[in-house]
C-alpha cells in the first residue's frame, strides 16, 4: 500500500497539525468550539466538542426528525429551519443521536440535511442534479476548501444538491462541517452498500494479492483499497439509492479547484443541448493498468455486435487507432472532472458491459480505473453532438489543469489559471483528437 499509505500518513500529519493550531487559537474559558484534547486523531476523529450541546434527550431536542424522499427508505432528514436564527444545537443533536443508531444497526448510513430555502429565487429552475463526491472522513478539509470555490465560482447562483459517499459511514464531524459550510440545497450523506466495496466471489484473493506486489511500480499499484474505488465508480455508483433520485451528477473530488466564475448553469446546458457526458481534462492511460483491458473490450463488441448495432458506433474513434490492429490509443477522459446523464450508466446495457468487464477480474489481477472504463461507455452508446468539453470554468486536479485561453473570460469571469499551464494541448493530453472526433468547436461553451 505504499502510495496510499504515504497519501494517508500525511492527511493525517496535516490533520494533526491543523487540530494542534485550532485547537490553541480558540480555547475559550466557557468552552472551546473546536477541542484541543487530542492532536494526533483516534479512530472516531472527534474534532468537535458535541457534548457541550448535551445529548439526546436532553432539553435542547428540539428537531423532529423527518423522513426525506429518497426512494422508498425512511431517511432520518434534518430539516433546517429558516425562522430560527441558530440551528446549530439541534443539528448537533440530531447528528449525535443519528451516530449512536448507526452503531447499532447494520444498514447502510443515509443522511440527508435539508437546507432547502423557500424563499430561494431559483426554485422551480434547477435540473434534476447533484454533485456527487466519494471521499473519505479524513478528506474534509480538503473537501471545505473545493466547496469553497465550487460556491464561490458557481453554486451559490444556484445551490445544487450534494450527494456524499463513503465506504464507512461518514462521522458526525464530518456531516457538520459540511452541513454548516453549504449554505443552502439538500445534502445527502450516504455509505455504500458492503457488497458494492468488496471482493466478488469469483475473485480469487491470493492471485489478487500477487498481482498487487507485482504492480508496485505503477500509481496505486498496490493499493486494494483504490481498486475497490475504481470498481465503484466503473458499476456502483449510479445504483446508490442517493444517486438514484438525480438526473444529472457532476463529480468532483476533495483538493481540485475550479478557477473561473460559470456565469450559467452547466447543468441547465447540458439540458438544453441535450448533452449527456462533459469532461474538462483528458489523458492517456498507464497501459500497465490495463494490459487485457482492450482486448476485453473489443471481444464484448464483437460478441454482441447484434444488440450494439443500435449504437451508432460513431464514437468509437475516440478511443481505437486508424490501424488494422484497431488498438487502442490509450485516451480516456479524465473522470474526476466528470458531468453526465446518469442514464448513459444506469441502464441494462450498460450494466451488460459492467458485469461482463467484473467477471473477468481486471479491476483485481490488474487495476483497470473507471477513467477508461467510462469512456469504453462513452463511445459505445453516444453520439458526437452529446459530448460537451467543458473549456471556460477552469479546473485542476494535481498534476493537471485546464485553463480558458481567452483574454476577455479572464477580464468578465476572474479567471485566476495561468493560460500558459493549460493541458489541452499537450503531448499528454487526448483532448485535441477527442475534439476532432466529436468535432466540438473548442470556443464552445
Ligand atoms: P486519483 O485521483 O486517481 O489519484 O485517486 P484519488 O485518491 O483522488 O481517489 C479518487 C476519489 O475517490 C477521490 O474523491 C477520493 O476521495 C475517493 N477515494 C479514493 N479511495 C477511497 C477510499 O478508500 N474510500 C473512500 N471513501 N473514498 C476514496
Ligand atoms: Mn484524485
Amino acid at each position: 500500500m505504499g502510495g496510499i499509505d504515504i497519501g494517508i500518513h500525511r492527511i493525517v500529519a496535516c490533520m494533526a497539525l491543523v487540530l494542534f493550531i485550532v485547537g490553541h487559537i480558540l480555547a475559550t474559558p466557557q468552552g472551546a468550539l473546536v477541542g484541543s484534547r487530542n492532536p494526533t486523531l483516534d479512530n472516531s476523529s472527534e474534532i468537535l466538542n458535541f457534548q457541550q450541546y448535551g445529548t439526546p434527550g436532553e432539553n435542547n431536542g428540539t428537531y423532529e426528525i423527518e423522513n426525506g424522499d429518497v426512494g422508498t427508505a425512511d431517511i432520518p432528514t434534518f430539516h433546517w429551519d429558516w425562522e430560527i436564527r441558530d440551528n446549530v444545537p439541534e443539528l448537533k443533536t440530531f447528528l449525535i443521536e443519528q451516530e449512536q443508531l448507526q452503531e447499532m444497526s447494520s444498514e447502510i448510513q443515509q443522511i440527508i440535511v435539508d437546507k432547502y430555502e423557500p424563499s430561494d429565487s431559483y426554485n422551480g429552475q434547477r435540473e434534476n442534479a447533484t454533485f456527487l463526491i466519494l471521499c473519505r472522513n479524513d478528506d474534509v478539509f480538503d473537501l471545505l476548501q473545493t466547496l469553497r470555490l465550487l460556491q464561490d465560482r458557481f453554486n451559490h447562483h444556484y445551490n445544487y444538491d450534494f450527494t456524499l459517499l463513503n465506504d464507512v459511514p461518514f462521522t458526525k464531524d464530518f456531516i457538520f462541517l459540511i452541513s454548516t459550510f453549504i449554505p443552502r440545497g439538500r445534502l445527502n450523506f450516504g455509505s455504500i452498500p458492503p457488497e458494492h466495496w468488496s471482493y466478488p466471489d469469483h475473485i480469487d484473493q491470493e492471485r489478487a494479492m500477487q498481482a498487487r506486489l507485482q504492480m508496485d511500480d505503477i500509481p496505486y499499484g498496490n493499493s486494494d483499497s483504490y481498486r475497490h474505488m475504481c470498481r465503484y465508480y466503473s458499476g456502483f455508483f449510479y445504483k446508490h439509492p442517493m444517486v438514484r433520485q438525480y438526473q444529472y451528477y457532476w463529480r468532483i473530488e476533495p483538493g481540485v479547484t475550479f478557477h473561473c466564475d460559470l456565469s450559467y448553469d452547466l447543468f441547465k446546458y447540458m439540458k438544453t443541448h441535450d448533452k449527456k457526458y462533459a469532461f474538462a481534462i483528458s489523458l492517456f492511460e498507464y497501459l500497465a493498468s490495463i494490459p487485457t483491458l482492450w482486448k476485453s473490450f473489443k471481444k464484448y463488441v464483437n460478441d454482441n455486435i447484434h444488440t450494439l448495432d443500435n449504437f451508432s458506433l460513431q464514437l468509437l474513434p475516440l478511443l481505437q487507432n486508424d490501424d488494422i490492429y484497431e488498438s487502442y490509443n490509450l485516451c480516456h477522459f479524465w473522470t474526476n472532472f466528470e458531468l453526465a446523464d446518469l442514464s448513459v450508466f444506469d441502464n441494462d446495457q450498460y450494466n451488460d458491459f459492467f458485469t461482463y468487464l467484473d467477471n473477468l477480474g481486471g479491476f483485481f489481477y490488474e487495476r483497470w480505473g473507471d477513467a477508461p472504463i467510462h469512456s469504453m461507455a462513452v463511445a459505445l452508446f453516444l453520439n458526437k453532438s452529446q459530448i460537451h468539453w467543458v473549456n471556460d470554468l477552469g479546473y485542476s486536479h494535481q498534476p493537471y489543469s485546464q485553463c480558458p485561453q481567452e483574454t476577455q473570460l479572464y477580464v468578465d469571469n476572474k479567471c485566476t489559471c495561468d493560460p500558459d499551464v493549460d493541458f489541452s494541448f499537450n503531448l499528454l493530453s487526448c483532448t485535441s483528437h477527442f475534439l476532432k472526433v466529436i468535432n466540438e468547436d473548442k470556443d464552445s461553451g
